[in-house]
Protein backbone atom coordinates (compact mmCIF):
# COMPACT_ATOMS: atom_id res chain seq x y z
CA UNK A 1 0.00 0.00 0.00
CA UNK A 2 2.49 2.33 1.03
CA UNK A 3 5.10 1.38 -2.25
CA UNK A 4 4.00 2.71 -5.33
CA UNK A 5 6.86 2.46 -7.69
CA UNK A 6 4.68 4.72 -10.20
CA UNK A 7 4.64 7.60 -8.16
CA UNK A 8 8.36 9.67 -7.69
CA UNK A 9 9.32 10.80 -4.45
CA UNK A 10 8.47 14.51 -5.52
CA UNK A 11 6.05 15.30 -8.43
CA UNK A 12 6.11 19.14 -9.18
CA UNK A 13 3.95 20.35 -6.53
CA UNK A 14 1.99 22.95 -8.38
CA UNK A 15 -0.25 19.59 -9.82
CA UNK A 16 -0.22 17.48 -5.91
CA UNK A 17 -2.84 15.44 -7.57
CA UNK A 18 -1.33 15.14 -11.03
CA UNK A 19 -4.11 13.30 -13.92
CA UNK A 20 -7.02 14.04 -11.08
CA UNK A 21 -10.11 15.60 -12.51
CA UNK A 22 -11.15 18.92 -11.03
CA UNK A 23 -12.82 17.85 -7.69
CA UNK A 24 -15.46 21.16 -8.34
CA UNK A 25 -15.97 19.31 -11.59
CA UNK A 26 -18.86 16.97 -10.31
CA UNK A 27 -21.98 19.30 -10.27
CA UNK A 28 -23.44 16.54 -7.66
CA UNK A 29 -21.50 17.83 -5.34
CA UNK A 30 -23.03 21.12 -4.03
CA UNK A 31 -22.71 23.03 -1.09
CA UNK A 32 -25.99 22.00 0.63
CA UNK A 33 -24.23 18.50 2.84
CA UNK A 34 -26.86 15.70 2.41
CA UNK A 35 -28.25 13.96 5.66
CA UNK A 36 -24.88 11.35 5.54
CA UNK A 37 -22.49 14.37 5.53
CA UNK A 38 -24.29 15.41 8.26
CA UNK A 39 -23.74 12.35 10.08
CA UNK A 40 -19.88 12.44 9.17
CA UNK A 41 -19.98 16.06 10.82
CA UNK A 42 -21.19 14.55 13.87
CA UNK A 43 -18.68 11.49 14.33
CA UNK A 44 -15.94 13.59 13.45
CA UNK A 45 -16.52 16.41 15.54
CA UNK A 46 -16.83 13.92 18.29
CA UNK A 47 -13.27 12.66 17.10
CA UNK A 48 -11.70 15.66 17.62
CA UNK A 49 -13.11 16.89 20.86
CA UNK A 50 -11.92 13.48 22.32
CA UNK A 51 -8.19 13.70 20.53
CA UNK A 52 -5.30 14.98 22.64
CA UNK A 53 -3.22 15.17 19.31
CA UNK A 54 -5.08 15.96 16.19
CA UNK A 55 -2.48 15.84 12.78
CA UNK A 56 -4.02 17.16 9.49
CA UNK A 57 -2.85 16.19 5.95
CA UNK A 58 -4.21 18.83 3.15
CA UNK A 59 -3.73 18.73 -0.57
CA UNK A 60 -4.92 20.24 -3.46
CA UNK A 61 -8.33 19.42 -3.15
CA UNK A 62 -8.75 21.77 -0.79
CA UNK A 63 -7.42 24.68 -2.69
CA UNK A 64 -9.43 24.17 -5.68
CA UNK A 65 -12.53 25.89 -3.96
CA UNK A 66 -10.01 28.79 -4.04
CA UNK A 67 -9.83 28.78 -7.95
CA UNK A 68 -6.06 27.44 -7.50
CA UNK A 69 -5.76 25.76 -11.38
CA UNK A 70 -5.41 22.35 -11.92
CA UNK A 71 -2.08 22.45 -13.82
CA UNK A 72 -1.75 19.23 -15.32
CA UNK A 73 -5.68 18.38 -15.81
CA UNK A 74 -7.16 18.02 -19.19
CA UNK A 75 -7.20 21.75 -19.33
CA UNK A 76 -3.99 22.64 -17.15
CA UNK A 77 -2.11 25.35 -17.86
CA UNK A 78 0.62 23.33 -18.78
CA UNK A 79 -0.97 20.55 -20.59
CA UNK A 80 -1.72 22.85 -24.00
CA UNK A 81 2.65 24.04 -23.65
CA UNK A 82 5.30 21.43 -24.97
CA UNK A 83 7.60 22.86 -22.25
CA UNK A 84 5.10 22.08 -19.72
CA UNK A 85 7.18 19.12 -17.72
CA UNK A 86 10.64 20.87 -18.36
CA UNK A 87 9.46 24.21 -15.99
CA UNK A 88 8.84 21.24 -13.00
CA UNK A 89 12.02 19.81 -13.89
CA UNK A 90 15.16 20.90 -11.96
CA UNK A 91 17.55 19.94 -14.80
CA UNK A 92 15.97 21.64 -17.49
CA UNK A 93 14.87 25.27 -15.00
CA UNK A 94 18.98 24.86 -13.88
CA UNK A 95 20.23 24.46 -17.93
CA UNK A 96 18.33 26.43 -20.04
CA UNK A 97 16.97 30.07 -19.33
CA UNK A 98 14.38 29.95 -21.64
CA UNK A 99 12.73 27.78 -19.47
CA UNK A 100 13.53 29.65 -16.30
CA UNK A 101 11.76 32.90 -18.47
CA UNK A 102 8.92 30.64 -19.18
CA UNK A 103 8.47 29.22 -15.83
CA UNK A 104 8.21 32.59 -14.01
CA UNK A 105 5.65 34.02 -17.02
CA UNK A 106 3.83 31.22 -16.22
CA UNK A 107 3.70 30.49 -11.97
CA UNK A 108 3.65 34.01 -11.32
CA UNK A 109 0.26 35.18 -13.45
CA UNK A 110 -1.40 36.58 -10.97
CA UNK A 111 -3.15 32.66 -10.05
CA UNK A 112 -1.33 32.46 -6.33
CA UNK A 113 -0.75 36.16 -5.62
CA UNK A 114 -4.76 36.76 -6.30
CA UNK A 115 -6.31 33.90 -4.50
CA UNK A 116 -7.94 33.67 -0.84
CA UNK A 117 -8.40 31.19 1.61
CA UNK A 118 -11.86 29.26 1.13
CA UNK A 119 -14.18 28.38 3.98
CA UNK A 120 -12.45 25.25 4.63
CA UNK A 121 -9.27 26.46 5.15
CA UNK A 122 -10.72 29.50 8.15
CA UNK A 123 -12.42 26.20 9.16
CA UNK A 124 -8.72 24.39 9.81
CA UNK A 125 -7.95 27.66 11.20
CA UNK A 126 -10.66 28.38 13.68
CA UNK A 127 -9.91 24.62 14.83
CA UNK A 128 -6.68 25.69 15.40
CA UNK A 129 -6.59 28.83 16.86
CA UNK A 130 -9.40 26.96 19.59
CA UNK A 131 -6.33 24.84 20.26
CA UNK A 132 -8.02 21.35 18.45
CA UNK A 133 -5.47 21.22 15.72
CA UNK A 134 -1.74 20.60 16.05
CA UNK A 135 0.85 20.25 12.89
CA UNK A 136 -0.58 20.52 9.95
CA UNK A 137 1.09 19.40 7.11
CA UNK A 138 0.18 20.43 3.50
CA UNK A 139 1.35 19.39 0.29
CA UNK A 140 0.16 22.25 -1.06
CA UNK A 141 2.59 25.23 -2.21
CA UNK A 142 -0.41 28.14 -1.90
CA UNK A 143 0.63 29.92 1.29
CA UNK A 144 -3.76 29.92 1.93
CA UNK A 145 -3.08 28.33 5.27
CA UNK A 146 -0.96 31.20 6.58
CA UNK A 147 -3.38 33.52 4.62
CA UNK A 148 -5.95 32.14 6.99
CA UNK A 149 -4.57 32.22 9.87
CA UNK A 150 -3.24 28.96 10.99
CA UNK A 151 -0.81 29.40 13.45
CA UNK A 152 2.62 29.41 10.88
CA UNK A 153 4.82 27.20 13.75
CA UNK A 154 2.67 24.59 13.12
CA UNK A 155 2.38 24.30 9.50
CA UNK A 156 4.71 21.83 7.34
CA UNK A 157 4.75 23.08 3.57
CA UNK A 158 6.29 19.60 2.61
CA UNK A 159 6.36 20.49 -1.26
CA UNK A 160 7.41 24.02 -0.52
CA UNK A 161 6.30 27.64 -1.31
CA UNK A 162 5.27 29.78 -4.21
CA UNK A 163 5.18 32.63 -1.62
CA UNK A 164 8.92 32.36 -1.36
CA UNK A 165 12.18 32.44 -3.52
CA UNK A 166 15.65 30.57 -2.99
CA UNK A 167 18.84 30.75 -4.63
CA UNK A 168 20.25 27.49 -6.45
CA UNK A 169 23.62 28.55 -5.16
CA UNK A 170 23.61 30.12 -1.96
CA UNK A 171 20.66 29.30 -0.50
CA UNK A 172 19.87 33.14 0.04
CA UNK A 173 16.28 33.39 -0.09
CA UNK A 174 12.97 35.91 0.92
CA UNK A 175 9.27 36.87 -0.11
CA UNK A 176 8.21 36.07 -3.82
CA UNK A 177 7.64 39.62 -4.32
CA UNK A 178 10.82 40.51 -4.50
CA UNK A 179 11.06 38.22 -7.67
CA UNK A 180 7.71 39.43 -8.99
CA UNK A 181 8.65 43.31 -8.46
CA UNK A 182 11.67 42.60 -10.46
CA UNK A 183 9.94 40.40 -13.38
CA UNK A 184 7.73 43.62 -13.60
CA UNK A 185 10.08 45.71 -14.25
CA UNK A 186 11.44 44.28 -17.36
CA UNK A 187 13.83 41.36 -15.94
CA UNK A 188 12.76 38.16 -17.31
CA UNK A 189 15.00 35.39 -15.49
CA UNK A 190 16.19 37.50 -12.36
CA UNK A 191 19.61 36.66 -11.10
CA UNK A 192 20.05 36.26 -7.55
CA UNK A 193 21.55 39.78 -6.02
CA UNK A 194 23.82 38.20 -3.86
CA UNK A 195 25.79 35.87 -6.04
CA UNK A 196 24.53 35.92 -9.44
CA UNK A 197 23.02 32.49 -9.07
CA UNK A 198 19.79 30.74 -10.47
CA UNK A 199 16.60 32.30 -8.36
CA UNK A 200 13.71 29.33 -8.23
CA UNK A 201 10.41 29.68 -6.10
CA UNK A 202 10.87 27.87 -3.10
CA UNK A 203 8.74 24.49 -4.35
CA UNK A 204 10.03 20.95 -4.96
CA UNK A 205 10.65 19.86 -8.50
CA UNK A 206 11.29 16.87 -9.85
CA UNK A 207 14.67 16.31 -9.19
CA UNK A 208 14.92 17.79 -6.11
CA UNK A 209 14.27 16.11 -2.74
CA UNK A 210 12.27 16.56 -0.25
CA UNK A 211 13.41 19.02 2.96
CA UNK A 212 14.48 16.36 5.11
CA UNK A 213 13.58 18.56 8.18
CA UNK A 214 9.89 18.97 7.28
CA UNK A 215 10.21 15.11 6.05
CA UNK A 216 10.66 13.92 9.95
CA UNK A 217 8.66 16.65 11.29
CA UNK A 218 5.78 14.70 9.45
CA UNK A 219 6.97 11.35 10.11
CA UNK A 220 6.72 12.70 14.30
CA UNK A 221 3.82 14.21 14.08
CA UNK A 222 2.04 11.10 12.15
CA UNK A 223 3.17 9.32 14.96
CA UNK A 224 2.40 10.58 17.99
CA UNK A 225 -1.23 11.58 17.21
CA UNK A 226 -4.76 9.77 18.23
CA UNK A 227 -6.24 11.01 15.51
CA UNK A 228 -5.44 12.06 11.72
CA UNK A 229 -7.36 13.88 9.54
CA UNK A 230 -6.67 13.52 5.07
CA UNK A 231 -8.58 16.11 3.60
CA UNK A 232 -8.44 16.91 -0.17
CA UNK A 233 -5.78 14.74 -0.98
CA UNK A 234 -5.78 11.52 -3.47
CA UNK A 235 -2.97 9.97 -0.98
CA UNK A 236 -0.83 9.14 -3.73
CA UNK A 237 1.80 11.37 -3.93
CA UNK A 238 5.02 9.08 -1.67
CA UNK A 239 6.36 9.69 1.02
CA UNK A 240 3.45 11.91 1.80
CA UNK A 241 0.85 9.56 1.31
CA UNK A 242 2.50 7.01 3.53
CA UNK A 243 1.76 9.31 6.66
CA UNK A 244 -2.09 8.08 7.11
CA UNK A 245 -0.37 4.59 7.63
CA UNK A 246 2.46 5.42 9.93
CA UNK A 247 -0.91 7.10 12.64
CA UNK A 248 -3.07 4.45 11.90
CA UNK A 249 0.28 1.79 12.73
CA UNK A 250 1.02 4.16 15.97
CA UNK A 251 -2.38 3.69 16.87
CA UNK A 252 -4.50 6.68 15.75
CA UNK A 253 -8.10 7.09 13.89
CA UNK A 254 -8.00 7.84 10.74
CA UNK A 255 -10.64 10.20 9.16
CA UNK A 256 -10.66 10.95 5.13
CA UNK A 257 -12.44 13.76 3.37
CA UNK A 258 -11.62 14.47 -0.41
CA UNK A 259 -13.45 14.66 -3.79
CA UNK A 260 -12.44 11.04 -5.32
CA UNK A 261 -12.27 7.65 -3.82
CA UNK A 262 -8.39 7.38 -2.28
CA UNK A 263 -6.83 3.90 -1.16
CA UNK A 264 -6.84 4.61 2.26
CA UNK A 265 -11.24 4.70 2.07
CA UNK A 266 -11.41 1.23 3.36
CA UNK A 267 -8.84 1.99 6.22
CA UNK A 268 -10.19 4.98 7.50
CA UNK A 269 -12.69 5.43 10.90
CA UNK A 270 -14.61 7.85 8.54
CA UNK A 271 -14.96 8.86 4.86
CA UNK A 272 -16.31 11.50 2.84
CA UNK A 273 -16.32 12.80 -0.20
CA UNK A 274 -18.31 15.84 -0.22
CA UNK A 275 -17.31 19.47 -1.08
CA UNK A 276 -14.38 20.21 1.50
CA UNK A 277 -15.52 23.59 2.64
CA UNK A 278 -19.10 23.46 4.01
CA UNK A 279 -17.68 20.01 5.51
CA UNK A 280 -14.98 21.31 7.03
CA UNK A 281 -16.91 24.63 8.31
CA UNK A 282 -19.61 22.68 9.57
CA UNK A 283 -17.30 20.47 11.51
CA UNK A 284 -15.51 23.45 13.20
CA UNK A 285 -18.83 25.20 14.37
CA UNK A 286 -19.75 21.35 15.71
CA UNK A 287 -16.35 21.23 17.66
CA UNK A 288 -17.01 24.90 18.86
CA UNK A 289 -20.56 25.15 19.62
CA UNK A 290 -20.57 28.73 18.25
CA UNK A 291 -22.23 29.87 14.96
CA UNK A 292 -19.45 31.48 13.02
CA UNK A 293 -19.82 29.25 10.23
CA UNK A 294 -23.63 30.15 9.90
CA UNK A 295 -22.78 33.80 9.85
CA UNK A 296 -20.05 32.96 6.91
CA UNK A 297 -22.23 30.88 4.72
CA UNK A 298 -25.74 29.91 6.17
CA UNK A 299 -26.74 27.74 3.35
CA UNK A 300 -22.64 25.57 3.84
CA UNK A 301 -24.49 24.33 7.00
CA UNK A 302 -28.11 23.44 5.67
CA UNK A 303 -29.46 20.32 5.13
CA UNK A 304 -31.13 18.82 2.70
CA UNK A 305 -35.01 17.93 3.77
CA UNK A 306 -35.30 14.56 2.80
CA UNK A 307 -32.27 13.49 1.65
ZN1 LIG B 1 22.77 33.27 -4.56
Amino acid sequence: MINDPAEPNSPEPNSPEPNRPEPDANPSRSNVLGAADEGFVRRVAQLIRDAHHVVVLTGAGLSTESGIRDFRGPDGVWTKDPDAEKYSDIRYYAADPEIRKKAWRHRYDGTFTSAQPNTGHRALSRLATAGHLATLITQNIDGLHQAAGYPAANIVEIHGTVQRFTCLSCGNGGPIQRVIDRLDSGEDDPPCLRCGGILKSATISFGQSLNAEDLERSHRAAQRCDLFLALGTSLTVYPVAALPEIAVRSGAKLVVANGERTAYDSAADEVSHARLGPLLSAIASAVLGDADGVSHGREELSVRPGS
